[in-house]
């Protein structure tokens, strides 16, 4: 102790790490010899002084380390609080019960790491990413019986699974890693997720939503990808739909199972978007909005109540302009928000919290969950 508080006052900046090491040794062994001239208790006693200081020493070599490396310090405090949200969240899944203080604090964590533009393509946020899809993967795994599964995947991408069909919505893989030939989700792990899908829906003809990699995937599969029509136009192997009014249709999904859609013709701003409600086999229905935002489509979006199915999930973006108006008229039993932090907005007022979120479902008046990356939501 005394050789680190002469080392302090003598001069921080020069301080170098094995100096710091070898007094620190110097430490141990001295005690070390005390150790085995004294009688049981006081043993336990050093033993557990000898603890305490092999910890205090791991903080401060951390502390030290650090001095003049900014981008070391960020590096390793993301690392580390990554890993403390998986820690988290594998614990506390999401529900339709108010999430836990623990739950809501892990994710207003990512919030403050997704919206600081420093680790804007940081391996480590697509490595953390990818960690999270291998929860997904690995889910499908474990065989589903009955009910419904809506897996969140980056930005508005989502899986839904029955014990029939597996149905992608929206699949994309995030920007570009920097200084790698990565996207934020790796390409073999986009990969397995369509692996894992029957039929691919695609809502409106945005970079954020529409992925040339997952669309080929699909397709080299011989899996349908649904879409309208100003998506890949001149692509036939594309199943376009789009009609001016409401409409019913019906998509056979690459293992056979048929899906029954009732389509609403929204928009996001000029571009089309395609508003899927979906009734799978089982008789669950469920649905995304896309990027559903045009103020001339409100008074249609606010009023499907006898045009559409009820919904038992439905998965509106976060910023839908009144959200419960919206979640109420397609007459759902529960919501998951979806398109919070995606990371190609690149002016972060737009990337949208997860505190955020959780601030419009206080008090929401259907029952909700708030799901982060890889996270999955069971129905019955
Ligand atoms: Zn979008
Ligand atoms: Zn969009």
């Amino acid at each position: 102790m005394q050789a680190l508080a002469r080392m302090h006052t003598a001069g921080k900046i020069t301080l170098s790490r094995p100096i710091l090491w070898q007094n620190e040794a110097k430490n141990i062994t001295l005690l070390n010899k005390n150790l085995f001239s004294t009688s049981e208790p006081m043993r336990l006693i050093a033993t557990l002084l000898l603890a305490s200081l092999s910890l205090s020493m791991a903080a401060r070599r951390d502390f030290t380390h650090f001095w003049q490396d900014k981008d070391g310090i960020i590096k390793a405090q993301t690392e580390l609080s990554l890993e403390l949200v998986n820690d988290i969240i594998d614990q506390e899944k999401p529900s339709v019960e108010p999430p836990s203080k623990a739950r809501m604090a892990a994710l207003y964590l990512l919030d403050q790491m997704l919206h600081d533009t420093r680790l804007d393509g940081s391996p480590l946020i697509a490595d953390f990413l990818d960690g999270r899809m291998q929860r997904v993967i690995a889910d499908f795994e474990v065989p589903l019986q009955e009910g419904m599964k809506i897996y969140k995947l980056y930005n508005d991408g989502w899986i839904v699974r029955t014990p029939s069909v597996a149905i992608g919505w929206d699949i994309y893989r995030g920007g570009k890693v920097k200084e790698a030939d990565r996207s934020l989700m790796s390409d073999s792990i986009a990969r397995a997720l369509v692996d894992r899908c029957d039929i691919l829906f695609l809502t409106h003809n945005h970079g954020d939503h529409v992925d040339p990699f997952v669309v080929e995937c699909f397709l080299e599969q011989g899996k349908p990808v649904v879409a309208p029509d100003e998506i890949m136009p001149g692509d036939a192997r594309i199943l376009h739909t789009r009609r001016p009014e409401i409409w019913q249709e019906s998509f056979k999904a690459a293992n056979g199972a048929q899906l029954k859609a009732t389509v609403v013709p929204g928009h996001q701003d000029h571009l089309q978007n395609n508003i899927y409600i979906l009734t799978l086999p089982e008789g669950y229905t469920v649905s995304s909005s896309g990027d559903q935002w045009l103020r001339e489509d409100q008074d249609l979006m606010l009023n499907l109540q006898v045009k559409t199915p009820p919904v038992d999930v439905f998965m509106p973006i976060c910023w839908a302009a009144d959200l419960p108006g919206f979640c109420k008229s397609v007459g759902a039993k529960v919501v998951l928000t979806g398109h919070e932090n995606e990371l190609g907005h690149h002016s972060i007022d737009h990337r949208e919290a997860y505190w955020l979120s959780y601030n419009k479902l206080e008090d929401f008046p259907i029952p909700n969950s708030l799901m982060t990356w890889g996270e999955s939501f069971f129905y019955k």
